[in-house]
């Protein structure tokens, strides 16, 4: 599934009173001016500093891009990094998440009138899993409304998108980092689990995003049992798809060779 044009307006206008002290944008203009930022992703480093070179040679490695590309520094720590090639920003956005020098980066997608002393929220993409999903939820409109209601949706893992394979549905939304994640969404009547794909970065003891649970600052042992837990079924279910996904490859095989093994051996 591609990934959505950015918004073109945020639907926020200036104030009437204020017309004299407008220039106005007009809906061409932001056509023509957010265009070549369209594939760009605007990161910044939790809790840590370091120099515009080493930022820019440490993501060159992670992300590896297939094309050169300048790193803009926009102050108080945020950074636009200006891809042209769509596939260079979906791997930021979809591969993490990504750390350097053991802080966590935060990546999401350009967006227009972003002022850094004014972002009062870091955003991050994130991978969360939906398991135990009744089967007929896996349909690409449904999931997308799911990624919507849990953060602002990126992704819907496609492989999952079959009925057939897996036991849960994967979906990479983008979140705030200073919001405490949602642990259920309702579909309709059916209480859906999330499970958070990113060990290091949710903190069992608040459940936010951003920090592990040793550099957390508050307590909440109600909150810590019930991500303790779902930490742990994540493991178990995690487990169980690789499993399946063997059995998977077995049953291939043994389609593209059904007269050579011997039948007995399975049932
Ligand atoms: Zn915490």
């Amino acid at each position: 599934m591609a990934i959505d044009p950015i918004e073109m307006d945020s639907g926020i206008s200036a104030p009437e009173l204020e017309n004299n002290n407008t220039v106005q944008i007009t809906g061409e203009d932001k056509q023509r001016i957010y265009y070549p930022w369209r594939f760009s992703l605007i990161i910044k480093l939790q809790e840590k500093k370091i120099l515009h070179q080493v930022l820019k040679r440490k993501i060159t490695d992670l992300w590896k891009p297939s094309e050169a590309f300048p790193l803009i520094d926009l102050g108080e720590g945020y950074y636009t990094v200006k891809f042209n090639k769509e596939e260079n920003m979906a791997i930021a956005l979809q591969k993490g998440p990504w750390f350097i020098f053991g802080a966590f980066l935060s990546v999401q997608r350009w967006e227009p009138n972003f002022v850094p002393s004014r972002a009062i929220q870091t955003l991050t993409a994130i991978w969360v899993r939906l398991p135990e999903l009744p089967i007929e939820f896996y349909d690409d409109k449904i999931l997308a409304k799911v990624g919507n209601k849990i953060g602002r949706l990126l992704k819907v893992d496609t492989c999952t998108s079959a009925a057939l394979r897996g036991r849960y549905a994967r979906i990479c939304v983008e979140l705030p980092l200073n919001k405490q994640v949602k642990s259920f969404v309702w579909i309709g009547s059916h209480k859906q689990q999330i499970l958070y794909e990113c060990e290091k970065l949710l903190c069992l003891n608040c459940g936010y995003l951003g920090h592990s649970s040793s550099k957390c600052l508050k307590t909440n042992t109600q909150i810590k049992a019930h991500f303790i837990k779902q930490k742990e079924d994540l493991k178990q279910k995690t487990q169980k798809h690789n499993i399946q996904e063997e059995l998977g490859k077995v049953i291939q095989k043994d389609l593209l060779k059904p007269t050579v093994e011997d039948t007995s051996s399975e049932d």
